[in-house]
Parts: C-alpha cells; sequence; structure tokens
C-alpha cells in the first residue's frame, strides 16, 4: 500500500493535500476519507495514491470511509476538467458532483488541549484558579468543563453543555484561550442503514430479491396457530401436508387483518414497515400476524424505500414523421458506433422533441446501457416524470430540487448500482453516477438554468458535451432556439445539425403581428398596457370560447416607486436597485436579494406625500384585464403564484381542462406544455431586455418571443401572436415575428464577430466585491494596474468599471471582462490574476472568476 494520499477538500483552495495512510488503511482513488483539516475533521475524495514524501510533516488519514471509488476514473477526470476549465477548486467541483452529504451527521464535539491539561493541573495545585476578569462563577464553570473533558476522549457539544451547563460564549473564550479543542465532526453514518420491510409468508408470491430472506417455516412450526393464507383467498403451497390439514379449518383473519394483507399483496408482497403505519388499523394488527406466521419482518438496505411495484410496461407507440424518424435514426446510428458524436437537433416549438428523446433512451435502455436527460429548472413537470414512470417504471432515476438530501442520496445509491439506467434530472443530474453511458440530452440546451450561479460556475450544457466525449457517447442538444454557441458548433462541424422544421400533424407557427407602441402612445395620447389592437383580439378570442395567454416578463405590481416631488426612487437597502411594489402581499420586495420593505406613505428623503408606483407588473397586468375583461376567468402564472412545481402543473392543468379563459404571466408560462386551447398569445413588453447593457439581451429577446409565440395554436386552431413593442425595427423582435431562425443567427454572429464576443471569443467576467466601498475600489484599482503592465497578447480587458448593478446583496462591485480567442490564454491569465490577488492578501472569497458567463449584470 503507498503511504501518503493525495486528497481534494470542498475549501476554497485551489489545492489537493497529502496526508499519510496508516498501516493497515486502504484508502482508494475515487473514494471519500476522513481527514483532520485545520481545527476540523473533514471528508475529501483522494485523487491521489503515492510513496513521495511531501516537505512538510503530514497528518495522518482517520478513516477510510469507501471501499471503492464514489467517482470513477470518467468522472474523476471529468472534475479535474471542470476544476480547471472554471478555475474552481477540485474538492468544492467533487462536493457538488456527489449528493451524499445526507450520509455524514455533522457534529461537534470539544477535546481538551494539553494547555487545558496544565491549566487544571495548575489550578488544583494552588487550590484556586489563577486571577482574572471573569467571575468567579464563570472560573467555576470553566474548570468544571476542562473536569468534565479530562476523563473523557472528546464529548458532544449538546453532552458537555447539559453537563457542566457552560454558555456557548464561555466555550468560545475557552477555544480562544486553547484550553480546548472545537472539531467539526463529519462522522460517516453506519454504512449499513437498514429499514424494517413486512413481507407477506408466502414465498411463492413474491420470492425475496436477493435470498437473504430465510423461508418462513409456518406450516411445520407447531407454535404458530394459524395458517397461512394469501389474502386473494388462495392457498398457499403449504397446502400440502400436516399444513394442509389444518388449512382446511383457518382461523378467520378480522377486518383489520385482512386489510394490511390486502395491502401488502397488492404492493407485490413486501413493504417497508414505515409504509404501512398509512394503513389504518391498530398497531396490534401487524405484530398479530407476525405472530401468527402470516407476515414476516427482514431487513433491508434503506433505499428500499422506493417502491418495488413494477408497472405494466406502456407499448410505447410513437408516430414519427420522417424527420423525427430520421433524427432516431442519427442518434442510434452515433449510439451503435460507440464514438462521440454531437448533435444539435432543432426542432420547431410542437415538433416532437420529446418523443424522439424517448425512442432514443429506450433503445438503449433495451440495449443494456445508459441515458441522461437534463432539462430546464422549470421542465420537469409532475406530468413529465409521470410519463417516465410509465415509459421506463423503476429503471428511471428522476432527480429534481424536491428532494431532500437524503432521497438524493438513495437515488444516487440507485444509479451507482446500476438499479436505474435512464436518468432524468436538472442541472447537477449531468454527473450522475451511471457505467456504460451511452446517450446524454439536454433539453432546451440555450436555457440559463444550465449555469450554476456559485462555485463551481460551470454550464451543465458544456460540461454533458464533456463527459459524452470521455464516454465515446452520443450528446444530443435539443432547443427551438438553439443558443448562438451550439449554432455556430453545427456551423463549424463540431456538431451535426438536426432540424425538425414541421409541427406534428403540419400544424402552422402563428400568424405575428408587431404593434409599434410609439405610435399607439401618439394616437391615443397616453401610455397603454394593452393596445387597442390587442384588446379587440382577446375580445374576440372570449366571444369564440377560444383561450389567451398575455406575457409580462416582469413580476410584481408596479416596479418603481418614484417621489414626484424630489425625483428619487425607493431602493434596496442591500442592492442598487429600485423595490418592486407587490399590492396583493402588501409589500415593496428587492428582486435580487429578497429585502422586504413596508409599502412608503412619504418620501424617506424629502417626506412630500406624492409617492407614485410607476409601471406595470405581472400582479398589475391581471388586475387590468380583469377590470377590461370581468367575465373573463383570469389566471396568473409568475415566481409569486408558483412555488412549487405542483403549482406550475396546476396552472397548466385548469387552463387545459378549459377551467381558465386566460393566462397571464412571465416568461414561466412561455415554457409550459402543450396547451391546445390557446389561439392568441399576447406580449406586452417582452423588450425590456433589449434595454439591458448585455451582450445576450438581443439572444435572450428572440428566443423568449419564440417561444411564447410557439404557445399559440398547438391545437386544432391556427394560432395569432401580437407583439407590442417599443422596439418594432429591433432584428430580435423582426426576425422572430417571421420565424426566422437563421436570419437572427446570421445576424446576430456577425455582431458577435465584431464586438469579439462568445462564440468567437471566450470571455470571463471577473467580480471584485465588497461591502465596504473602499476596499472593492482599492482592490479593483490594484488588479487593473496589475493587469496593465502585464499586458497579454490576445487577450483584451476591459475594466475595471463599476457593475452594471453596483451594489448587490450588501456588496459593492467592480469588474473585468475578459475576452479572447484563446480559451488557454486566458485561463493562464487568470490563474496569474488570482495569484497576485493572493499576494497581495485580496481574500479568495472576494473574488469570483466567472468563465463563459452568462450574466454580466
Ligand atoms: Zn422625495
Ligand atoms: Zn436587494
Amino acid at each position: 500500500m503507498p503511504t501518503f494520499c493525495d486528497v481534494a477538500l470542498a475549501v476554497p483552495l485551489d489545492m489537493a493535500f497529502t496526508y499519510a495512510v496508516p498501516p493497515g488503511m486502504e484508502p482508494v482513488v475515487g473514494g471519500r476519507v476522513l481527514v483532520p483539516f485545520r481545527q476540523q475533521r473533514m471528508s475529501g475524495i483522494v485523487v491521489e495514491l503515492h510513496d513521495r514524501p511531501p516537505k512538510v510533516k503530514t497528518k495522518k488519514v482517520i478513516e477510510a470511509l469507501d471501499l471503492s471509488p464514489v467517482l470513477d476514473e470518467q468522472l474523476l477526470k471529468l472534475g479535474k476538467w471542470i476544476a480547471d476549465y472554471y478555475l474552481a477548486p477540485v474538492g468544492e467541483v467533487f462536493r457538488t458532483m456527489l449528493p451524499l452529504s445526507a450520509e455524514f451527521k455533522r457534529a461537534i464535539t470539544y477535546r481538551i488541549t494539553d494547555e487545558g491539561q496544565m491549566a487544571l493541573h495548575l489550578a488544583g495545585m494552588s487550590g484556586s484558579p489563577a486571577r482574572s476578569r471573569r467571575t468567579p462563577d464563570e472560573q467555576l464553570v470553566e474548570f468544571r468543563v476542562l473536569d468534565y473533558l479530562a476523563e473523557r476522549e472528546s464529548v458532544r457539544e449538546e453532552r458537555l453543555r447539559g453537563a457542566t451547563r457552560v454558555s456557548r460564549a464561555l466555550l468560545a473564550g475557552m477555544v480562544r484561550k486553547k484550553w480546548i479543542a472545537r472539531e467539526d465532526v463529519s462522522a460517516a453514518r453506519d454504512a449499513a442503514r437498514t429499514v424494517k420491510v413486512a413481507v407477506l409468508a408466502s414465498a411463492e408470491t413474491s420470492p425475496p430479491p436477493d435470498g437473504r430472506v430465510a423461508r418462513p417455516h409456518i406450516g411445520s412450526d407447531a407454535g404458530a396457530p394459524g395458517v397461512p393464507a394469501r389474502p386473494d383467498g388462495l392457498h398457499t403451497q403449504q397446502e400440502t401436508g400436516e399444513g394442509a390439514r389444518r388449512s382446511t379449518k383457518p382461523k378467520k383473519l378480522n377486518e383489520n387483518q385482512r386489510t394490511l394483507l390486502d395491502t401488502l399483496a397488492a404492493a407485490g408482497g413486501k413493504v417497508p414497515v414505515e409504509a404501512l403505519r398509512g394503513v389504518e388499523v391498530p398497531r396490534t394488527t401487524l405484530s398479530t400476524l407476525v405472530k401468527r406466521g402470516m407476515i414476516e419482518l427482514i431487513d433491508e438496505p434503506q433505499d428500499f424505500a422506493m417502491s418495488k411495484i413494477k408497472p405494466r410496461r406502456s407499448p410505447f407507440e410513437f408516430e414519427f414523421n420522417p424527420a423525427q424518424k430520421e433524427a432516431l435514426a442519427t442518434i442510434l446510428e452515433g449510439v451503435s458506433s460507440r464514438k462521440f458524436t454531437g448533435m444539435l437537433l432543432h426542432g420547431v416549438t410542437g415538433s416532437g422533441k420529446t418523443a424522439v428523446y424517448l425512442a432514443g433512451m429506450r433503445e438503449v435502455l433495451e440495449q443494456g446501457r445508459s441515458s441522461i436527460l437534463l432539462v430546464p429548472e422549470i421542465g420537469l413537470t409532475p406530468a413529465l416524470a409521470a410519463d417516465l414512470h410509465q415509459a421506463f417504471s423503476d429503471e428511471v432515476a428522476i432527480l429534481h430540487s424536491g428532494l431532500t438530501d437524503a432521497e438524493r442520496a438513495e437515488q444516487w445509491h440507485r444509479i451507482k448500482r446500476g438499479e436505474a439506467r435512464v436518468v432524468v434530472g436538472t442541472r447537477s443530474a449531468v454527473f450522475a453516477p451511471v457505467s456504460d453511458l451511452a446517450l446524454l440530452i439536454v433539453d432546451e440546451e440555450q436555457d440559463s438554468s444550465y449555469k450554476q450561479e456559485e462555485t463551481p460556475r460551470y454550464h451543465a450544457r458544456d460540461v454533458a458535451v464533456m463527459r459524452a466525449k470521455m464516454a465515446g457517447a452520443v450528446a444530443v442538444l435539443g432547443s427551438a432556439t438553439p443558443s448562438l454557441e451550439s449554432y455556430y458548433n453545427t456551423k463549424k462541424n463540431k456538431y451535426a445539425l438536426v432540424e425538425l422544421p414541421d409541427r406534428v400533424e403540419q400544424r402552422p407557427l402563428p400568424e405575428v403581428e408587431i404593434l409599434d407602441m410609439r405610435q399607439e402612445f401618439q394616437e391615443t395620447g397616453h401610455e397603454q398596457v394593452i393596445s387597442r389592437k390587442l384588446a379587440e383580439e382577446i375580445r374576440d378570442r372570449l366571444e369564440k370560447k377560444e383561450q389567451v395567454m398575455v406575457l409580462l416578463n416582469r413580476r410584481g405590481y408596479s416596479p418603481v416607486a418614484l417621489c414626484r416631488a424630489c425625483g428619487k426612487t425607493l431602493q434596496c437597502k442591500n442592492c442598487a436597485v429600485s423595490m418592486t411594489h407587490h399590492k396583493r402581499e402588501h409589500k415593496m420586495e428587492c428582486h435580487y436579494c429578497g429585502y422586504v420593505a413596508h409599502i412608503p406613505d412619504k418620501c424617506a428623503l424629502c417626506g412630500s406625500e406624492y409617492v407614485y408606483f410607476v409601471g406595470t407588473g405581472s400582479e398589475k397586468l391581471e388586475e387590468l384585464l380583469h377590470g377590461m375583461f370581468p367575465q373573463a376567468r383570469i389566471g396568473r402564472l409568475d415566481r409569486d403564484t408558483v412555488r412549487g412545481r405542483e403549482d406550475f402543473e396546476r396552472a397548466l392543468n385548469a387552463l387545459n381542462e378549459g377551467e381558465l379563459d386566460m393566462l397571464v404571466g412571465t416568461q414561466m408560462i412561455a415554457k409550459g406544455h402543450d396547451v391546445h386551447g390557446v389561439t392568441l398569445v399576447g406580449v406586452v413588453g417582452a423588450d425590456i431586455a433589449l434595454g439591458l447593457p448585455d451582450f445576450r439581451a438581443a439572444e435572450r429577446t428572440f428566443q423568449l418571443l419564440t417561444q411564447v409565440a410557439g404557445r399559440a395554436g398547438r391545437g386544432q386552431s391556427p394560432g395569432k401572436v401580437v407583439l407590442q413593442t417599443y422596439f418594432p425595427d429591433h432584428y430580435a423582435v423582426q426576425f422572430a415575428a417571421r420565424h426566422d431562425f437563421a436570419g437572427f443567427y446570421d445576424k446576430e454572429l456577425q455582431f458577435r464577430s465584431w464586438m469579439h464576443y462568445p462564440p468567437y471569443s471566450a470571455i470571463a467576467n471577473v467580480l471584485i466585491r465588497s461591502e465596504k466601498l473602499d476596499d472593492a475600489l482599492t482592490w479593483s484599482g490594484e488588479l487593473g494596474r496589475w493587469f496593465e503592465r502585464t499586458r497579454h497578447e490576445g487577450i483584451r480587458v476591459l475594466g475595471p468599471a463599476a457593475a452594471p448593478i453596483l451594489r448587490l446583496k450588501r456588496d459593492y462591485r467592480y469588474h473585468f471582462i475578459l475576452k479572447s480567442p484563446s480559451r488557454e490564454k486566458m485561463n493562464t491569465l487568470l490563474r496569474a490574476m488570482l495569484a497576485e490577488a493572493a499576494a497581495r492578501k485580496i481574500p479568495r472569497t472576494q473574488i469570483i472568476v466567472d468563465v463563459d458567463a452568462v450574466w454580466l449584470m
């Protein structure tokens, strides 16, 4: 066994740490170990085992937690790639990849130090503690603590405080004096966690899956008065012999007993005891049946909590059009080649991409290989989950943000053991530990939720492509509105472009009418939220009993509270942004940090009472439409009305069931499922983004307009879109109205090329932040001068400049933007910058390096 191991720990340091391996311990590369780090114990991933003694004295590994790797060779390699590409500490990358935090109980413990022993010793000699400013009472408690700890190895905080009645403050003081040491113990939970499972004592009904269950000896057990009877009334095989004779006179089951047995049988004969608690029978019923030998209790690994009931496999009949067939054939050809194949599946809205994904995944599953489907945060609805269960029964693992840590860990283990070879989930599902990965699909690949906005700041789409490359798998990026980056890659022949140009059943794309709101203002003399034309179209649809969607991509009632006397707006106390008025909840809210304040009755600056709420958000839009169409049933879909996936689904269902005439909302409504009755989509202020200082504004606007327009006319009747805008001539608006994807991409690529933006240059956004304005200014100034001195060829450095949102969540923010056609050069410079910052003692946590930033605000 090698004598040293290098361990990646989840700390903000770009390095691995070397520890000595005690004799007899056998850590594995890719497995977890428990190690001492500073004042704590931490678990980390072993990245290398070796015999090279380091220059400094090493500490010993406390415990090897895994006998086999939790990160296989490929995932280790992928993690290292992410650390390198996104300049993130490798330990933090691994922590993101492994959803196993639930397996570690966190506990604070204390132990006495040598200094503490000494203090205790001296106190014993002199008979009284040394003089100090502490009260005699406090000193007494301190020595009680030392006394208590001196007799023990280490003690949990709760126990110590219970036994000695010491305050937290006093404990902290003792830690500062180094009399005691505080440890953050992450003890691995018992690996063999089990649950009690009730099994129907009829071996033929449900053979134990693992063979560990002892066959119940019911018939021969003289002590057992009862007879095994299957709840469906059939007799079991024990009817032969003595048992059979007895069964001619079965002891009658009471109703509770029958209910419990029925439940158990319906679930396939095996259910965790915990789950049986939901059955409304007295607790004694179960124990009676156990005593009578009709139910047996066994221990199963904890992950048995997943139901083992196998639903019938769906027939899976897709009627594919030629384009879908071709797309599927291309995917499967790539799969059988076992070589990396990158593919952009560009299908217009409503063209049936999901059916192609599912067919591809099913084929992969039938070959005994694995697939992963990534969906955006809002894309994983309960309806999709139901479809997936129907299609893949229990071979699918679904990972979403609603899972608890324990549930996430449980899914992870199922995947790792090969029980679930189809994985569907949001961003981090890209790290699912499947083996023999054949197909990795990223649905709506342009969606910004694939980018993680905290360390490590990876983009799941790009990680997916890299993982597919390492695995020799097929990567399918699907979208109705592909990102510029992916589209450009097809032009460079990096990805194959497969198009689904038609909607299913040849439904036409909706007609889009652009409505110039500047002209509307001139003609009506005041600012309109709903133009006369849109109002007329809505009235028409309501009369025909057809449905309407109206998009306004801004939540709340009014985005600005303005004082008419002094002209100031109400700003968040943490951020340099206006607070939004929420009328129904009667509050002002900051949409960036969540800070909430009272609705002002007068101006905080000048005391004037003339505070006006200006502008319109989705809440006010709903109110306006109620006023205009009092008969209509109107629903709203935005982050204030949707708290979870169920709310989202409920609103869409209501629309589908015809319980709503109109749905109003933010971009959430643009991403819904098929809603067949919608024939009109009104777009109100979807061009807000065009005014933002972000080079992706045009791309985002084009995508949003195209997606929301795609909601219209998915049923029998053709759809129409009324697009209200103050930028009627902007190319993003023009091309979206014509459904001209290629036209938009060509124009936008030209602009990106001139401005040296992606995909022609790699970019990084470097933010310097501090709660103190002086620090933020000083540090960014120092780094700015350093960038100037070290001028690097082929890299443009813009800044330092105030970030578009100068203050956010209490931090003042200055930033640099780096652009370079060479990613390698850019990352080299960024690393040198971080080294310089460290030398200047600028805290690493105050510098955010965002490679391939999607958000520059
Ligand atoms: Zn004022
Ligand atoms: Zn704020």
